[in-house]
């Protein structure tokens, strides 16, 4: 495959900086990582140097500089690092602001993204407030007419903060956030190489099926409904699914999520999360008194119901999973004195049944397919009498996203999973891929993603885990076309039509 951002006529970075002072800070942190040209001071300025510069052979543009920052969280020498960029009749977006930021958070800088409005003149003291209208965070006078001069190549906005609403640009602080914001220019200069290094086009092999899984619709269609039927707050017994964004977005809605019992106030509702609970914790609940409401996968009901069939059977039940794991827990309470976790050959090995013919597996519903066959075949060549699950205890879900995730590996350069990293499913993608023999990251979100893995990767695969929202895969696309034109290609190896009823007591 080729590189990313290599090829015929590829001239590096072009950086744009207004004043000579910008560019030597510019120039210092980058060496030769990027050509640094003056491009002089303000508007009318940077409109006739957008002329030289659209024709040059660079590959990439860049615009760094100084600016007023327009809200009261910036402080001189903070980076902000434009999202788009407004004044002077234009608007242009910059998609690739939230991996540039991140990059320079990495680097232990103070890098906010957000937008930049292009003035005609220097802000004022008491002109802070006007620029902000638009809700720009920081304002310069060159930005705009200089991406002009982009032409189609991908852009970028960095400018460090040297005055403030509380501290004017004429004011006995102007000496020092001017020093400020050039030393935070000049250090910002490895976060640039990098986000230059990873321009060019590409091509994205999408996994489908990804993201949300039905026991995940309607894990949060419960917590909705539940907020809905009983008003905030309804409380919810650990993460409703392992989804930081799910969690925030249902939290900010009324949902308060804890993680024990002991936390919720008497008479309050409670659901329990898609990983389904122990009877010790039902029975704790109505103990209490408390209004619950389940929002446990019919899939991983579904495991719990065989534990107790085998364990009242007789059997001894090993349970294939990982410790700690919150299934786990509530699978293993269903009858705790006749199942063993097992995570290990290991710990088959130590399994001393009181019979050796009535020894029973059952399996947590995300794990990886091939660990789990594995883990299955150590079982049944120590007990040939061992029985199985009724029908796979690995659900549907995490089958079809793994054998998607495979199909794209080939592919590709690299994988990006999106989802949280206590998503078990999640996880387990990433270690399909690598082993598939492909580098995989698992990202919350574009932010996570370090520039350093995209120099070089021109096919990017991308999957998302069951807990893991459709928008995050949008989102992460669309931070990648800020680097370079993208072409999406959907690589399908199952269609999915499941859907889970909902609880009774919501049904109404
Ligand atoms: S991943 Fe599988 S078991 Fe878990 S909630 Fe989704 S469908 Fe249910």
């Amino acid at each position: 495959m080729t590189a990313a951002g290599q090829g015929a006529g590829d001239g590096g970075m072009l950086v744009c900086a207004p004043l000579r002072v910008e560019a030597r800070a510019l120039r210092r942190g980058l060496g030769d990582r990027g050509e640094v040209i003056r491009t002089g001071y303000g508007p009318a300025r940077a409109a006739e140097a957008a002329g030289r510069i659209g024709t040059s052979g660079h590959r990439a543009l860049a615009v760094g500089g100084v600016a007023a920052g327009l809200t009261g969280d910036l402080r001189a020498g903070d980076l902000v690092v434009a999202s788009e960029v407004t004044g002077t009749g234009m608007a242009v977006a910059c998609a690739s602001a939230p991996l540039l930021a991140a990059e320079l958070r990495r680097a232990g800088l103070r890098a906010q993204v957000g937008p930049v409005v292009t003035v005609d003149r220097l802000l004022r003291p008491g002109q802070h407030a006007a620029a902000a209208a638009g809700g720009a965070i920081a304002a310069d006078m060159e930005s705009a007419p200089l991406l002009g001069g982009a032409a189609g190549r991908p852009a970028v906005v960095i400018r460090a903060i040297s005055d403030t609403p509380d501290h004017p640009v004429v004011s006995p602080h102007t000496v020092t956030g001017g020093l400020a914001a050039l030393r935070s220019l000049r250090l910002a200069g490895d976060a640039l190489a990098a986000w230059s290094a990873a321009c060019g086009t590409r091509q994205i092999l999408l996994a489908a099926p990804r993201s949300f899984c039905a026991g995940v619709d309607r894990a949060i269609e419960i917590v909705e409904l539940a907020l809905k039927r009983h008003g905030a707050p309804v409380y919810v017994r650990k993460q409703i699914v392992h989804n930081a964004h799910v969690v925030a977005r249902l939290a900010d809605l009324g949902a308060v999520f804890v993680e024990e019992l002991d936390e919720v106030p008497d008479g309050a509702v409670v659901v329990f999360s898609a990983h389904g609970v122990s009877p010790q914790v039902r029975g704790e609940a109505a103990r209490r008194g408390l209004e619950t409401v389940d929002a446990t996968c019919p899939l991983v009901s579904k495991v719990h119901a065989e534990a107790r069939r085998f364990a009242s059977d007789g059997y001894l039940v090993a349970l294939i999973g990982h410790a700690g794991h919150e299934e786990v827990e509530g699978t293993l309470g269903e009858a705790p004195s006749a199942t063993v976790l097992v995570q290990t050959p290991d710990d088959v090995a130590a399994l001393r049944p009181a019979d050796p013919g009535k020894v029973a597996y059952l399996m947590q519903t995300t794990l990886a397919a091939d660990d789990a066959s594995a883990m299955a075949d150590a079982i049944t060549g120590k007990f040939p009498q061992a029985r199985g699950p009724g029908s796979d205890d690995i659900c549907y879900a995490t089958t079809n996203r793994q054998r998607a995730v495979r199909a794209i590996a080939a592919r590709s350069d690299l994988i990006l999973v999106a989802g949280s990293a206590n998503s078990s499913n999640s996880v387990r993608l990433v270690e399909t891929a690598q082993r598939a023999g492909t580098p995989a990251y698992l990202v919350d979100g574009p932010e996570n993603i370090e520039l350093g893995w995209l120099a070089g990767a021109s096919s990017i695969g991308l999957t998302a885990g069951a807990s893991a929202p459709p928008a995050l895969v949008d989102e992460i696309i669309a931070a990648l076309s800020g680097l370079g034109e993208v072409r999406v290609e959907e690589v399908t190896v199952a269609t999915e039509s499941v859907q889970f009823g909902l609880p009774k007591e919501l049904r109404n």
